[in-house]
């Protein structure tokens, strides 16, 4: 039996007054896609800026890839990380964001190999062929030469997502990437999305308000309410017949 790739245990996280985690405990084994589901607000975009340490944690441990993430184990026992550990752990893991974050002044080539060559001491030439591998499969290759401000929606996130790609990630982070996107937009993305789940053995969690995605991509559905988990279990189990009368309450809302 493999161990889990994240392994969350009992996280606290609170914004001044409000406690957005309580006590959150859960594990992702190497190689699954996860949908995290739930209404605004329960704290799933939380748990993804988290894991990508763009958030602090108040309590609690976190296990990626069999170590530590906001702790480093030292001679005399476990203390806080400091920014090269944390740089190090960050290098495991790609994010994908609502709102695409591309560099507006580098081109589309350079938004992807900036990050290999500034942390990885990748050479240009090496990471220029990279970056145009990851384009070709994310449809893009074309557009390589082209500013972020002449691709529509859709291009861009495609391009984000090579370029999270770019620093091989085990671990995938997809923040609600088609919910800034008109709706004619939103298939090229999932259909990037269902490719890369199709031909990579990468761990993905994905928080989304595409329940149908949600249910034909994820091999595990966790379902959210006010930072806790209400109700896990398999896509058809979830979607067809929701134990929960909160998991009842919201499908029928969403869907
Ligand atoms: P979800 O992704 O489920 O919609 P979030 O994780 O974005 O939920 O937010 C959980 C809660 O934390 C919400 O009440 C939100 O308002 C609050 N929150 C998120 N980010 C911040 C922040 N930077 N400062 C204060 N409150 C925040």
């Amino acid at each position: 039996m493999p161990s889990p790739i994240i392994h969350i245990d009992n996280i606290i996280k609170t914004y001044g007054p409000l406690t957005v985690l309580d006590g959150l405990s859960m594990s992702v084994m190497p190689g699954e896609k996860l949908a995290l589901i739930g209404p605004s607000g329960s704290g799933k975009t939380t748990i993804l800026r988290i894991l990508m340490t763009l958030e602090k944690i108040n309590g609690g441990h976190i296990e990626i890839d069999g170590e530590q993430l906001y702790h480093m184990q030292k001679a005399g026992g476990l203390v806080a990380a400091d920014e090269r550990h944390l740089q190090k752990m960050r290098e495991k893991i790609g994010m994908v964001f609502q709102h695409f974050n591309l560099f507006p002044h580098k081109c589309v080539r350079d938004n992807i190999t900036l990050a290999p060559m500034l942390t990885k001491g990748i050479a240009r030439a090496a990471a220029e062929a990279r970056a145009m591998e990851l384009l070709d499969m994310v449809g893009m290759a074309d557009k390589a030469k082209s500013m972020p401000a002449q691709l529509s929606g859709g291009q861009k996130q495609r391009v984000a997502i090579a370029r999270a790609l770019a620093l091989s990630p085990k671990i995938m982070l997809f923040d609600e990437v088609t919910s800034a996107l008109d709706p004619e937009l939103v298939e090229e993305v999932l259909n990037v999305m269902r490719k890369l789940a199709a031909e990579t053995d990468m761990t993905m969690l994905l928080v989304t308000h595409e329940m149908g995605f949600a249910h034909d991509f994820a091999d595990r559905i966790l379902f959210f309410d006010k930072g806790r988990i209400v109700e896990e279990g398999k896509p058809d189990d979830i979607f067809r017949n929701p134990r929960q009368e909160r998991t009842q309450t919201f499908l029928r809302k969403v869907i």
